[in-house]
């Protein structure tokens, strides 16, 4: 179904120049609310925000099928990181990017544009639709707030579309890593440092040690870890008694994850026995990774979407998390589209115009796919 590009354009630059760092997508929400609303959906906000001092809810809009078909359901996030201040987006030969001192906001500003103008396209058209719940959350970069908080039961749908990954449009993110982050204190004893040092245990000296033995980086295809935030000492005339870590863990693979927490865990620990500091670790799970199977119905629909829309499908493994892995966790089977966000997370980060109308077109393209699927 061929899209207006011009509407795509106005759609994505409307929403690139509406701030929304997470916890401020009031007038974000505000925006998408009355378009969904002109779309036909009626619209609900629900109670996130509260959950992590935002000012708003997840957005979630319902659209009557017009065949009996699956429900399904739709989700990008409403929200940015920083910086965002004096946001203007610009557009240079097809490509759109910020003025180098702000993020853009493609991610996911850009899934959020191809849903909407693909669902408009499809209304505009009159082609048959599945029953369509669009979910659109807040809080996501920030820890997935927004699909934690949501009421995954008042979902019909029981597969799921998240229009949140990069380029090329028509790949397909089919898997996930489980993340868990560790918080790490070693304590050893201050003294000072230049008339009796020989009474000090230096903790930072022993988190050095530590660090220095512990394998991180990328363990296998599967795995990676990171210590990523260290921080210690108050004075150079001081030995440093306390020093604190932060790491994470990802794997694909559940006991690939557990035991190289536990090779941190372990590694510190006979460390700080070494030094003669204490040691306290902990781990919990930020979220839950996935994986689904190409022949799953999830799976099928996006591939054929793709096809449809005259793009190619391809599939890849995920590394980060996203509302996916939260959805996936709660039992909707979820896969990742990719809708054209490029360096997101930087000052570089871009958009080609081609590419959002394309992810438009997968949009469209995936609701008369699964319009086709009768029930
Ligand atoms: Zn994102």
């Amino acid at each position: 179904m061929p899209l207006d590009a011009d509407r795509v354009r106005e759609t994505l630059l409307h929403l690139l120049r509406t701030p929304s760092f997470s916890g401020q997508e009031g007038a974000i929400a505000a925006w998408v609310t009355a378009r969904l609303e002109e779309l036909g959906c009626t619209v609900e906000r629900d109670a996130a925000g509260a959950t992590f001092g935002g000012e708003c809810g997840n957005v979630i809009a319902r659209l009557p099928g017009t065949v009996a078909a699956a429900p399904i359901f739709l989700n990008a996030h409403l929200d940015t990181v920083q910086p965002t201040t004096g946001l203007e987006p610009q557009v240079v030969d097809g490509l759109v990017v910020s003025g180098g001192d702000t993020i853009l906001g493609a991610d996911d500003k850009a899934g959020v544009t191809a849903i909407l103008e693909g669902v408009a396209a499809v209304v505009a058209a009159g082609t048959p639709r599945p029953p369509l719940e669009i979910v659109f959350t807040v809080g996501e970069e920030t820890g997935l707030h927004g699909a934690r908080a949501l009421d995954l039961s008042a979902l019909q749908a029981t597969c799921g579309f998240v229009f949140d990954s990069g380029t090329p449009i028509g790949e397909l993110t089919i898997s996930a890593p489980t993340q868990a982050s560790q918080r790490i204190v070693l304590t050893g004893r201050a003294a000072h440092a230049g008339v009796e040092p020989e009474l000090g245990i230096n903790a930072i000296a022993c988190a050095a040690a530590a660090i220095a033995a512990c394998r991180q980086g990328r363990l296998d295809a599967e795995t990676t870890a990171n210590i990523g935030v260290i921080e210690g000492g108050q004075a150079t005339n001081i030995v440093p008694e306390v020093c604190r870590l932060r790491s994470e863990v990802r794997s694909r693979d559940q006991g690939k994850l557990e035991a190289q927490v536990a090779h941190f865990q372990e590694t510190f620990q006979r460390v700080a026995d070494e030094f003669g500091c204490a040691l306290e670790f902990s781990s919990r799970e930020a979220y839950r990774g996935f994986r689904i199977d190409l022949a799953e119905p999830v799976a099928r629909l996006a591939a054929a979407a793709v096809r449809a829309a005259g793009l190619q499908p391809s599939w890849a493994e995920g590394g980060g998390g996203s509302d996916a892995n939260v959805f996936n966790a709660g039992g909707k089977r979820c896969i990742l589209l990719a809708c054209g966000e490029r360096d997101p997370h930087t000052l570089r980060e871009s958009c080609a115009l081609a590419d959002v109308v394309a992810a438009a077109e997968v949009v469209a393209a995936l609701l008369g796919v699964a319009a086709g699927e009768r029930v």
